[in-house]
C-alpha cells in the first residue's frame, strides 16, 4: 500500500519550482497585483468525501484536501486547478456564490487549463479516441465541480455550463493556449515571461 501523503509536502520547495503550470499561474497573480503567500493563501485540511481541493472566496484561501490527495502529481493538478480560480477572483468581479453562470464560467476555464483532461489523464481513465473529446471531458468535469460545491440539480448546471461555454472555453488566460501537457505549459510560460517583459518597457 502506498504511503499516506500528506499535503504539508506541498511547502517543501521542491513542487513549488518543478510544475510550469503553477509557475506560470504564480507569476501572473503576482503580475495582477495578487501576488500568492505559501503560508497565508494556502491550507492544508482534511475534507470530506472524495473532494481533493477547493478556493474559499470569501477569504481568498486555496484548500488542499491532504486526506484525499494522494501523490505529487495529482496535488500539482489540484493547486493548478485552484489557482485558475484564485486568477479569476482576482481579475474580475466573480459573484461566486449567487451567479452560478460565473461560477461555471472558472470552472470551464479550470477543467480546460488545469490539464484535468490533458490526453495522458484521459489515456490513464481508457477515454480513449473521440472527437472532440476534450470539450467534452471540459463539460462533464465543470458540470461535476458545479454540483460539487451548489445545491442546485444537474439541469441547472448543465444549462450554466452550456450557456457560458463557446466564451470561457475560449478564454486561454493567463496561458494564452491549452496547455495539454507540460511542454505547452513550459512554452506558455516563456511567453508569458516574455509578455511581463514587453509590458515593463512601455
Ligand atoms: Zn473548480
Amino acid at each position: 500500500m502506498a504511503e499516506t501523503f500528506r499535503g504539508r509536502r506541498v511547502f517543501n520547495g521542491q513542487y513549488w519550482s518543478g510544475d510550469p503550470y503553477v509557475k506560470l499561474l504564480l507569476d501572473a497573480m503576482k503580475h495582477s497585483g495578487c501576488a500568492v503567500n505559501r503560508e497565508r493563501h494556502f491550507s492544508c485540511e482534511d475534507c470530506n468525501g472524495n473532494v481533493s481541493g477547493g478556493f474559499d472566496a470569501s477569504v481568498s484561501q486555496i484548500v488542499l484536501c491532504q486526506n484525499n490527495i494522494c501523490n505529487q502529481a495529482h496535488m500539482n493538478r489540484v493547486v493548478t486547478h485552484e489557482l485558475i480560480h484564485a486568477f479569476d477572483h482576482c481579475r474580475a468581479h466573480v459573484d461566486w456564490f449567487t451567479n452560478v453562470r460565473h461560477l461555471a464560467c472558472s470552472e470551464v476555464r479550470a477543467a480546460n487549463l488545469s490539464g484535468d483532461c490533458s490526453l495522458l489523464n484521459e489515456i490513464f481513465r481508457l477515454h480513449f479516441g473521440l472527437k472532440r473529446h476534450h470539450q467534452t471531458c471540459v463539460r462533464d468535469r465543470a458540470i461535476r465541480s458545479i454540483l460539487a460545491v451548489r445545491n442546485i440539480s444537474k439541469e441547472v448546471a448543465q444549462k450554466a455550463v452550456d450557456e457560458v461555454f463557446e466564451s470561457c472555453f475560449n478564454d486561454h488566460e493567463p496561458f494564452g493556449r491549452i496547455p495539454h501537457n507540460k511542454t505547452y505549459a513550459r512554452y506558455a510560460h516563456r511567453d508569458f515571461q516574455n509578455r511581463d517583459r514587453y509590458y515593463s518597457n512601455i
